[in-house]
């Protein structure tokens, strides 16, 4: 399997991180291509067995997969100046362009595409990507599945609930950074440093996230287990929903959809 990633970005960038340092795909059958050099340096520099260059159709041809990652208003130029044999993965990152849309950039409207979402936790292998398919058989949504499980969690779901999953996930972990800030804010007006109590906070939100995820439990569950009656979370708690929070966090997921 060949991967070619077409564009150097934040996304693009991370993704060739990614895969090179994972086991599925060697970095030797990965070609990323990006109009300036820069980029593509610090990549080779940091695995040189990685392949680059300028040149997008050079880097297609011979890839039995490709991931645009260019932004969204960029896909269809550099999708349709390409040429894409119908036997081809073609993966799009870009946000927002659904599969219809894609279909009339590429010459066969049946060749097997997929929708990646990851969030910018992708750099540190700690990725949400939501994933969709069209036309791919199990062993490819499988294949994508382990590729991207490599870094981070990946989740195949409908097209139809990729925006709202968007939502969640890639513009939710904006929302969990402005918890973070806020709880540092309130750290520093009680007299901790703000170094410190980003770490602190930091940390108490991935350990949440650890015990949701290791042990499958609600949420609510592990709220219970810090809620001594009469004690001081519940009082923190009450303080929370009094101010609106659970519902300021729908409205916010609601909102970006
Ligand atoms: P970016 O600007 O960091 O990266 C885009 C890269 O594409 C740049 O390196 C640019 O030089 C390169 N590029 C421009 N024209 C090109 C061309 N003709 N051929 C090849 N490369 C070209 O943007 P990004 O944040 O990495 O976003 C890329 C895509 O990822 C977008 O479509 C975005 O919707 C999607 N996405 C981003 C996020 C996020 O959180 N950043 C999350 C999910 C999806």
């Amino acid at each position: 399997m060949r991967i070619a990633i077409i564009g150097a970005g934040n996304m693009g960038g991370s993704i060739a991180r990614g895969l090179a340092k994972g086991t599925i795909i060697p970095a030797s059958d990965i070609i990323v291509s990006n109009p300036s050099q820069g980029k593509l340096d610090e990549l080779q520099k940091e695995f040189p067995a990685l392949q680059v260059t300028n040149d997008n159709q050079e880097a297609v041809t011979g890839a039995d997969m490709i991931i645009f990652s260019v932004k969204p208003w960029l896909m269809k130029p550099v999708v349709k100046e390409l040429k894409l044999k119908s036997k081809q993965i073609l993966v799009s990152v870009a946000a927002g362009i659904p599969f219809e849309e894609l279909a009339h950039y590429v010459a066969d409207k049946e060749m097997t595409m997929f929708r990646l979402i990851p969030n910018t936790a992708i750099s540190e292998l700690e990725s949400m990507t939501l994933i969709a398919s069209r036309n791919a058989s199990k062993e490819q949504e499988s294949l994508l599945l382990d590729i991207f499980n490599q870094m981070g969690l990946a989740m195949l779901i409908p097209e139809e609930k990729f925006a709202a999953a968007t939502s969640m996930t890639s513009c939710g972990i904006a929302y969990v950074l402005k918890y973070i800030q806020a709880a540092m804010q309130a750290g520093i007006e009680l007299g901790i440093c703000p170094k410190d109590g980003m770490r602190m906070v930091a940390q108490s939100v991935k350990g949440a996230a650890e015990l949701i995820l290791n042990n499958d439990t609600h949420p609510s569950v592990e709220v219970d287990k810090v809620c001594t009656p009469g004690g001081i979370t519940i009082k923190g708690i009450n303080e929370l929903e009094h101010e609106g929070f659970t519902s300021a966090v729908i409205k916010a997921i609601k909102k970006s959809v």
